[in-house]
């Protein structure tokens, strides 16, 4: 465990999670989690950045995100936490907060999104400071790499021109700088075959849905549009359904594009059939999930183990900069790790 690369990445607990996450990330971390040392955090804090809604179901979104996890394949040896459950993260990130300006903060394309769809005055402080909270949560644990897309490789600078100030400022090296794990992050359109797939449009196919649920939600799906009798050659190549073939079973894409494209396949067979491929996709998932959701204990201790090994982490992380920032107070008791 020592001599492996730290990783960190997580969630925020906003609710069961789905094929759209198992596509872009959950399969990519279960491939990740026998060669790095994987940290998990479910970042319930960020929650709050959203406008203050949706945290009444916190507890049980954590609870579902955890079994989403377990269910996927990811090992209860690695360590998951609860980020709120962490506080040093909370007291770093107001350490790091001496460090940034406020004109960097608004440069965070994310902030200038959010200023141009809301109005600059409906940022929150806590919004905009929200990579800071991000950093602290890497920079905590000391994490080597960040699985990220394209699109947030401006935190993880951010990230690291914390490291620098810091070093700069204290002279202490105390923090390794992390190098973004950049992997395409592929983006699984939803049922409704037009957005992106996400809880919110109803357009998703969460691991805690049944096989019926799975296959309704599928035979729904909007197929190829040109193509208006069962007799009618479709086309492929602008239908969803194929996407999702390609997606889950390559191996039969050569059969379906030919039987498609010569009108030897029907659209509603077509989807039955991929509902079918779907389900035996899941089913070992789905099998997990349920042995975990039946065993809550066992969840939370899992959680709980992972939480204390967090704030283990942590805390000696804390030391070392209460130190680098003459704030550790020995003879007030309070030099060690958390408070
Ligand atoms: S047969 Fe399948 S791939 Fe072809 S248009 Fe219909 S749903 Fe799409």
């Amino acid at each position: 465990m020592q001599n492996k690369k730290r990783i960190l990445t997580g969630d925020r607990p906003t609710g069961q999670l789905h094929l759209g996450h198992y596509v872009g990330t959950l399969k990519n971390r279960v491939r990740l989690q026998d060669e790095y040392d994987c940290f998990f955090i479910i970042a319930d804090l960020q929650v709050f950045t959203d406008h203050l809604k949706n945290y009444d179901s916190i507890e049980s979104n954590v609870f579902e995100v955890m079994c989403d996890y377990l269910g996927v394949g990811l090992k209860p040896e690695n360590t998951f936490f609860v980020q709120s459950q962490v506080p040093e993260l909370a007291e770093l990130a107001m350490y790091f907060s001496f460090l940034v300006t406020l004109a960097r903060l608004q440069r965070n394309p994310t902030v200038k999104d959010e200023a141009k769809t809301y109005g600059a005055t409906s940022i929150i402080y806590g919004f905009l400071g929200y990579p800071i909270s991000q950093a602290a949560d890497i920079l905590a644990f000391k994490a080597d790499l960040i699985p990220v897309g394209q699109d947030q490789l401006p935190h993880i600078e951010q990230t690291r021109e914390i490291v620098r100030s810091f070093n700069q400022v204290f002279g202490k090296e105390i923090f390794v700088l992390p190098e973004p794990l950049v992997g395409e992050v592929p983006i699984l359109v939803g049922t409704d075959g037009t957005n992106k797939m996400s809880k919110s449009l109803d357009n998703y196919v969460a691991f805690a849905h049944s096989s019926e649920k799975t296959e309704r939600r599928i035979l729904n799906m909007v197929t190829d549009c040109k193509r208006a009798y069962r007799k009618d050659p479709g086309h492929p190549n602008e239908c969803f359904v194929f996407k999702y073939w390609s997606i889950f079973a390559p191996t039969d894409t050569p059969i379906v594009r030919q039987e498609c494209e010569t009108a030897v396949r029907g659209c509603k067979e077509c989807k039955a059939q991929l509902a079918r491929k779907l389900n035996e996709h899941l089913a070992e998932i789905r099998e997990r999930r349920r042995h975990y959701v039946s065993q809550p204990d066992l969840v939370w201790d899992i959680l709980s183990t992972g939480t204390k090994q967090a704030r283990m982490v942590a805390g000696e992380t804390l030391t070392e900069v209460r130190e680098a920032m003459k704030i550790s107070f020995p003879k007030l008791g309070a030099s060690k790790g958390g408070r």
